[in-house]
C-alpha cells in the first residue's frame, strides 16, 4: 500500500488568458491547505499565435512557486489527444524547448490523458515522472482509448527503462465529495485552471484541498517515489 498522502496538481491550458492566469496563480500562491500545487503547463502553440515571451513569463512565476510539469496538447490547444504523427517526438520536442529556456519540466501529464509505450519510454530516458494514470475512467473516452489504470503510484518498466509513475486518483468535483467521506490512502487531486473561472468550482476546491490537507500529510508532487515495480502493459488500456 502506498504511504499515506496528498498531493495536487493543476492541467495549467490557458495561461495565457487573463482571468484564467490571476485564477490560477492566486490560488497557487496562497496555497490552500497548506499544498504546493504543481503546475503542468501546456506550451504556446505557435500555429495559433499564442505569444512565447507572456508565456515564460508567466511560466517561470509558475515554476518559482512549486513543482512545474509539461502538459502535452497533441492536436493544439483544442484538441488535447494526438490525431496521427509522432506523439513521443512532440513530447521530447517540447521538453527540449522548455530546458533550453531553463524551465526543466520533472513532471508530465498526457493531453487527455493519453499515454503510450513510447511516449513513456521517452519520459523515462528523459527523466520526467508521469501523472497520466487515472485511478478513474475518464467518461469521455471511447472504451480501449489509449491510457493508463492506477490508483497508486508505481515505476512502470518499458523494455530497459523504467518510469516513475504518478496517478491522479480525484477530479475537483470527486475530491469535493470525498473530503468529507472515504478517502484512500494516496490522494492525488487534479483541476483544470479553467475550472477556476466558475466561483462555486474555484471554492469547491479550495475548501476540499482545507479538508484534505488536514487528513493526509501534503506532499509535493515531484518529491514522491515510484513505488513497487509493474510492466507498462499491466496498466495501459491499449495494446
Ligand atoms: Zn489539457
Amino acid at each position: 500500500m502506498a504511504d499515506a498522502c496528498a498531493v495536487v496538481s493543476c492541467h495549467v491550458e490557458q495561461p495565457l488568458d487573463d482571468r484564467v492566469w490571476s485564477a490560477f496563480s492566486d490560488l497557487q500562491a496562497s496555497r490552500p491547505g497548506g499544498f504546493e500545487i504543481a503546475a503542468l503547463t501546456r506550451p504556446p502553440d505557435h500555429e495559433t499565435g499564442e505569444s512565447e515571451s507572456l508565456w515564460l513569463a508567466r511560466a517561470r512565476i509558475l515554476a518559482a512557486r512549486g513543482p512545474f510539469g509539461l502538459h502535452t496538447h497533441w492536436g493544439g490547444p483544442a484538441h488535447a489527444r494526438p490525431t496521427g504523427g509522432d506523439p513521443a517526438g512532440l513530447v521530447r520536442e517540447q521538453v527540449a524547448w522548455l530546458d533550453e529556456r531553463g524551465l526543466r519540466p520533472s513532471l508530465f501529464a498526457g493531453g487527455g490523458w493519453y499515454m503510450d509505450a513510447d511516449v513513456a519510454a521517452t519520459l523515462a530516458e528523459l527523466g520526467v515522472a508521469d501523472c497520466t494514470a487515472t485511478a478513474f475512467e475518464p467518461s469521455y473516452l471511447e472504451p480501449g482509448a489509449a491510457r493508463l489504470t492506477l490508483a497508486e503510484p508505481a515505476t512502470l518498466r518499458i523494455g530497459e527503462v523504467s518510469l516513475r509513475e504518478l496517478p491522479a486518483t480525484h477530479s475537483l468535483g470527486m475530491a469535493a465529495r470525498a473530503a468529507v467521506s472515504r478517502l484512500p490512502a494516496y490522494v492525488h487531486v487534479y483541476f483544470h485552471d479553467t475550472d477556476l473561472l466558475d466561483a462555486r468550482r474555484r471554492r469547491a476546491l479550495a475548501w476540499a484541498l482545507r479538508v484534505i490537507g488536514r487528513r493526509r500529510r501534503r506532499e509535493r508532487l515531484d518529491r514522491l517515489h515510484g513505488g513497487a515495480e509493474l510492466a507498462f502493459s499491466a496498466a495501459a488500456s491499449a495494446p
